[in-house]
């Protein structure tokens, strides 16, 4: 089995992946290794577990050539764990031209034994007409059919290949190459080249990229090409990336830019380090700039992959715990980027799909946008299917106690109003029939209700409906509404048209009243 998942919340899987040179857990951050010269040494990126590594075919075959055939590329590269290689498409992008065939790469990447290969694609950037993107698609479309039809006669190895998918913004050209390669066999699927993209922080646009990706093709391992910076990571698995490589750890170091959780900054504009990685408990500032050039490269890369190597274990755990929603939302904080990305998830129904029916905490419900989680979204629609015989109804705030069942108030409620179908409300999840008010989230929630009210209809919309369908299922002659702050204003911008319709603002002994 190529891909088994243990875990998963959003579109997040904790995973793994089986190649010739082993099995290694995703969701995994896999660095560029030059094959020849490498700027750190090769045992540091298995002592921080990153188990698996990649390095580019095209400058394999130019600077190793026969010796890569004979020896492999483990040896070449002194790895022996999973090795991942790029065919050169990302060398298109930077020299505009490239000289072998598909097929020519695609015997070498099998040759030299690597274990994860990408056939020669046509990298689209970001920017290009809409013309010009579709001739790369369909190129690199093209590349990767002659590439199978090359491997499928001599594969015998069970390396995994990956379709190159392409099309950048163009979300149409996205979906079809994906569901052109998942057509074609291919095992596992690779998104690019958001390289450009990521650099001005178009975040927003990758995240519509990937998910326009997942509607084609949901289960298979997805890669994504160039994503290593400690904000897009997060992004990227909770929307079902699985692995991702990047350079960026000795690229930032050569710009004497030093990575933290929340993005990176210039080393000379620190004043303190507040890492507790082995290179930065040892050293000061000062003490870290007036280092000789190349420790100084050396020691900074090490730093950023240990920042990497924080990230992917804090996504993962956020996995774990079901607390990946919260965790991209706390990333989202860090830049307004990011946040306009997040603000997506109420588009990506998929998210559902991954997202666990029960968990064993809590979730949190803070901001308007967390009305969307996938919990909200499922809870809802099974309060939505909800049916009463009951001709009256009577409406109350969610109570701290739950289930709302167990509550001091439903107690008195019911045996006042015993002939009364009885609910609950929440901003965020809607009208909870008190009959099933212990269904998973509706009695594991904690939500900030302080200053809810600023304008409750238009910003909790699927309140609004929520409500309205609810109402609207059942014939009630007699609605009441005890109002809390955020009641009040949805009650005030919605059209209730019912003969017998009471609004009572809440107080602590309002039942006694009513
Ligand atoms: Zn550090």
């Amino acid at each position: 089995l190529l891909f088994e998942v243990r875990y998963s919340d959003l579109a997040g899987r904790i995973g793994k992946i089986t190649t010739p040179s082993g099995t290694f857990e995703t969701p995994a951050f896999i660095p560029v290794i030059h094959p020849v010269s490498q700027s750190v040494d090769i045992n540091f990126f298995k002592k921080l577990g990153f188990e698996a590594v990649i390095t580019n075919a095209y400058i394999t075959l130019k600077q190793c050539g026969d010796l890569a055939r004979e020896k492999g590329i483990h040896k070449i590269i002194n790895f022996d764990g999973p090795i991942m290689t790029d065919s050169g498409g990302y060398q298109v992008l930077e020299y505009g031209s490239i000289e072998p065939e598909p097929s020519y790469i695609a015997q070498f990447e099998n040759d030299i034994k690597s274990d994860i290969c990408v056939p020669l694609d046509k990298p689209t950037g970001y920017g290009l007409r809409y013309d010009v993107a579709e001739r790369y698609v369909n190129e690199t479309i093209k590349n990767s059919q002659e590439t199978l039809n090359l491997i499928k006669s001599n594969n015998d190895r069970n390396s995994v290949w990956v379709g190159p998918v392409q099309g950048a913004e163009h979300l149409d050209l996205v979906k079809r190459s994906a569901g052109q390669l998942d057509e074609m066999g291919y095992d596992m699927l690779a998104l690019g080249s958001p390289v450009q993209l990521l650099e001005s922080y178009e975040f927003a646009i990758l995240a519509d990229m990937i998910a326009a990706l997942k509607s084609k093709v949901m289960s298979k391992p997805l890669h994504l090409f160039g994503a290593g910076h400690p904000l897009t990571i997060p992004l990227a698995v909770a929307l079902g990336c699985d692995t991702f490589d990047s350079a960026s750890y000795i690229l930032y170091a050569r710009d004497n830019r030093y990575m933290h959780a929340n993005g990176t900054s210039r080393l000379d504009k620190l004043s303190y380090l507040a890492c507790q990685c082995p290179i930065c408990i040892n050293m000061t500032v000062k003490e870290f700039i007036q280092l000789e050039y190349k420790e100084r490269i050396d020691k900074l890369a090490k730093h950023n992959l240990y920042v990497l190597r924080g990230e992917v274990l804090s996504v993962k755990q956020a996995i774990m715990e079901g607390r990946l929603w919260e965790y991209v939302g706390q990333k989202a904080r860090a830049h307004p980027k990011l946040m306009e990305a997040f603000k997506l998830f109420l588009n990506y129904k998929y998210l559902e799909d991954g997202t666990p029916v029960f968990k064993k905490k809590a979730i949190f419900f803070m901001e308007t946008i967390d009305q969307y989680r996938p919990e909200a979204s499922r809870i809802r629609k099974i309060f939505d299917s909800f049916r009463t015989n009951k001709k009256k109804i009577i409406l109350f705030p969610d109570t701290q106690v739950s289930p709302f069942y167990s509550s001091h108030e439903y107690h008195k409620l019911s045996s006042k109003f015993s002939d009364y179908q009885i609910c609950a409300y929440n901003p965020f999840i809607g009208i909870i029939p008190a009959e099933i008010s212990d269904i998973y989230p509706a009695a594991h929630n904690l939500i900030s209700k302080r200053k809810l009210n600023v304008n409750s209809a238009k910003d909790y919309p699927t309140f609004v409906s929520s409500f309205e369908k609810f109402l609207s299922h059942s014939y009630f002659d007699d609605v009441i509404v005890v109002a809390d702050e955020f009641m009040q204003g949805i009650v005030h911008q919605t059209n209730l048209e019912f003969k017998n319709l009471r609004i009572i603002e809440y107080s602590d002994d309002v039942i006694e009243q009513i």
